[in-house]
């Protein structure tokens, strides 16, 4: 039965009603959107925010690269923006515009082409603009923050704003970003470069992480952030975990702050076991891990 009708019609884009999630989350497991938007262009996600019930919750996603959806689903809003939101434009003064759905390897390709240096690491980062802005995704010493102007947002009362790198409230894989608000442009600065030198450095990030990272696997990224003067997956590691397994989810042999699906794992069964290899890291080594991936939705 599809639930009750939370919102009036006049959405441009589309609406569909238990909607799976699992078909593109990473990880391919999880419980259904009660409703999954794909808004049209930015004016009809915003008409349609400020029409939504103000109690729905509204959850944006990406391409679920740094996701966990529990098996029971997503209740309220899910806004997955289609590719018309993926356009990505070169501006003087060596700035790029991305649209949220912009993939990052296309705004680091994008730079290259245009002789921009400085967004090489987001060739390694495999979601979107949107992700990595909420995410502050980084990599190789550089984060989102570093090369962020400003972004323009879609409130969750359907207001339009721009946003300067600042009010975002950015630290370590964290931004202040509030709950329901989605990432639909960002405007992105570097040096002047030269193309060969950063596509050869985009080169060289690809091939250190096809030998560290399980990139062809069901997974969702770094588990746990790295704690102060640590990397998780060395502490993982000490702790006996690489390779751990809960029925078919497991900690990577390749790289053991990496999750995998290894074909039927349950996001309850990737869930419990982080929990227990935070567990086992807390009882080593005293240091309680913090969950990096976003874990959304209800459990089964
Ligand atoms: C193989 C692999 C390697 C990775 N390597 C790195 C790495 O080196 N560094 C790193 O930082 N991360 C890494 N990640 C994690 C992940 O790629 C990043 O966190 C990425 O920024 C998530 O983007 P996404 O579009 O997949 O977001 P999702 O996983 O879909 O969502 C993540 C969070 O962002 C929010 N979000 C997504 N889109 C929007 C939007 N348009 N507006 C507002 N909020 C939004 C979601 O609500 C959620 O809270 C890796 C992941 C994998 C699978």
């Amino acid at each position: 039965m599809k639930p009750a009708r939370p919102f009036d019609d006049g959405l441009r884009g589309t609406i569909e009603a238990n909607a799976s999630l699992a078909d593109f989350i990473w990880f391919r497991t999880g419980g259904p959107a009660e409703w999954l938007v794909r808004p049209a262009d930015v004016a009809d996600l915003s008409a349609f925010l400020g029409r939504l019930d103000p109690s729905v919750p509204v959850l944006p996603v990406g391409v679920g690269s740094n996701l966990i959806v529990r098996d029971g689903g997503v209740p309220g809003i899910v806004v997955r923006l289609p590719k018309s939101f993926a356009k990505v434009s070169v501006e003087p003064g060596n700035r790029i515009r991305a649209g949220g759905a912009a993939m990052g390897i296309t705004l680091a390709s994008a730079a290259r082409d245009a002789g921009i240096a400085g967004l090489e690491f987001m060739r390694g980062i495999p979601g979107t603009v949107g992700g990595a802005v909420r995410m502050n995704a980084g990599a190789y010493g550089r984060d989102a923050s570093d090369i962020l102007i400003e972004t323009t947002l879609v409130l969750r009362d359907g207001s339009i704003e721009t946003w300067p790198a600042a009010k975002l409230g950015y630290s370590y894989r964290h931004s202040m970003l509030p709950e329901g608000a989605v990432v639909v442009e960002a405007l992105f600065a570097g040096t002047p470069g030269d193309p060969a030198a950063i596509g050869a450095e985009m080169d060289r990030i690809a091939a250190e992480r096809e030998a560290s990272q399980p990139l062809r696997s069901r997974t969702g990224g770094s588990t746990f952030k790295n704690p102060d003067g640590h990397k998780a997956w060395a502490l993982v590691d000490a702790a006996g975990c690489r390779g751990l397994r809960n029925g078919d989810a497991q900690v990577s042999e390749k790289h053991t702050n990496f999750l995998l699906n290894l074909g039927s794992a349950s996001s309850a069964e990737i869930e419990a076991l982080g929990e227990e290899v935070r567990r086992r890291v807390a009882e080593k080594s005293g240091i309680l891990l913090e969950w990096e991936i976003q874990r959304v939705g209800n459990p089964a």
